[in-house]
């Protein structure tokens, strides 16, 4: 599986994130399915384009300081969403080999050709050049803004190779067979995903937004260059996210990164069940209301399990039903409702051996899509801190009265304790009742 990786150029916003949890969950799912050894996960990361030069120009500092900083930033981010690693992740500036080699068969198959110094894709050689999107090419056109060079053959060529401009870094560009420059986007992911998976490998990922032009032009250098392949066979594509009803933009105040979220002390775990909220292929939109509701159905997993006997969990219990919504497309949805309907049966239980049987389904079911991953005590410490949880604390001085009154002292005093170690204070008042304080 290949997917398309970030341009590191600045904060990986909520889009983004939403990308990367999608695939998480489709190579969770597949190696399910084959063996984890059968699955071979290839995200890249593009770390030469012309918003990475434009970037690091405004920050003044080096290309190379840009895109260190912005992948760590990005490794980050995806662990704090729970997201495991791809197999392979490799860079754009490492395979610089790779794209001139794709580059000089496309020259010498007569599907490029050189002009003006760049080096342009043919799109009249290519057969089925609108395939991917079933749509014809006026209408893919419309809207897009393309670089109107009188040197092409059609105003829809697209660049495979450019030549460098004079204030640029060194760094910025390479040597090749065409002069110095550097290659175009499309490229580079035809070349990482030859290098890594072959002339044909099985799926191919990426936001629906990079259906035109941006995976339409891999197909047409890839099936070009090597005759008799069909490159991927399977493609996925992701919906959009918008926020607050609207596409995200700089512009409109409601562009998210996933920093923002970190700097809020959301935990991930929220944030990951809202990216998977909605079925992968449909738009997502991001609201506060959305993340209050689904804080409250993560609190309501841990508080179903919350006072159960870790040890007597089984973390490997993942129910047939469960695994079916996954193995439908990606049923995400379904699969979260699978979930919460657990978490309803062990609340529901009389008898200790259900609780535990419908726990263990909850617990193991919500770690294979990488959710649930802390222990209950651990979870609620970490977001007892936010003010929207003083409902939590509430509940935890009821309980404490309640375990005072059956004078269990033991049970009273570890509540109090625990919420000391989150900074809240409880005072115990003559009439009985019991104020608390952050301290
Ligand atoms: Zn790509």
């Amino acid at each position: 599986m290949y997917v398309c990786g970030p341009t590191v150029y600045d904060h990986p916003h909520i889009g983004n994130a939403r990308s990367v949890v999608v695939y998480d969950i489709l190579y969770r799912t597949l190696s399910k399915i084959f063996g984890k050894n059968h699955v071979k996960y290839v995200r890249n990361i593009t770390d030469i384009d012309d918003k990475i030069i434009n970037r690091a120009k405004e920050l003044k500092i080096t290309i190379s300081d840009l895109t260190v900083k912005i992948t760590e930033e990005f490794h980050y981010n995806m662990q704090y969403l729970g997201c495991q690693a791809p197999n392979i992740e490799p860079k754009a500036t490492m395979h610089l080999d790779d794209m001139v080699m794709i580059i000089q068969k496309l020259l010498d198959l007569n599907h490029a050709y050189i002009a003006d110094n760049h080096v342009y894709f043919d799109i009249s050689t290519a057969p089925d050049y609108t395939k991917l999107s079933n749509r014809n090419l006026e209408e893919l056109l419309e809207g897009v803004r393309i670089e109107n060079n009188p040197s092409k053959k059609q105003p829809h060529d697209f660049v495979l190779w450019k030549p460098a401009n004079k204030d640029e870094e060194i760094l910025a560009n390479f040597d090749s067979p065409w002069g110095r420059g550097r290659p175009g986007w499309h490229i580079e992911c035809s070349a990482m995903s030859y290098k890594y998976l072959g002339e044909n490998f099985d799926i191919h990922g990426g936001g629906a937004d990079l259906i035109f032009p941006h995976h339409t032009n891999e197909i047409a250098q890839s099936t070009c260059a090597f005759p008799n392949s069909h490159f991927a066979k399977y493609w996925v594509h992701n919906g959009f996210l918008t926020c607050n009803g609207e596409k995200m933009s700089k512009s409109l105040n409601n562009f998210i990164t996933v920093k923002d979220l970190i700097d809020k002390k959301i935990p991930g775990d929220v944030v990951r069940l809202l990216l998977m909220s909605s079925h992968y292929r449909k738009p997502l939109d991001y609201n506060d209301k959305a993340l209050e509701d689904v804080k409250k159905t993560m609190n309501y997993w841990y508080r179903a399990i919350e006072n159960l006997d870790i040890n007597k969990l089984d973390g490997q219990n993942i129910s047939e039903e469960f695994l079916s919504s996954l193995f439908d497309d990606l049923n995400t949805p379904l699969a979260i409702k699978i979930i919460n309907d657990y978490a309803k049966l062990v609340f529901a239980s009389t008898k200790e051996e259900d609780k535990y049987k419908y726990a263990s389904y909850l617990l193991s079911c919500s770690n294979f899509i990488g959710l649930m991953t802390k222990p209950a005590n651990v979870w609620f410490r970490c977001t007892i801190n936010d003010q929207q949880n003083d409902q939590l604390i509430l509940q935890l001085i009821a309980k404490r009265q309640q375990a005072k009154l059956q004078k269990n002292w033991l049970l009273a005093d570890q509540i109090r304790q625990d919420l000391l170690k989150d900074g809240i204070i409880l005072e115990d008042k003559p009439d009985g009742s019991t104020n608390w304080r952050k301290g």
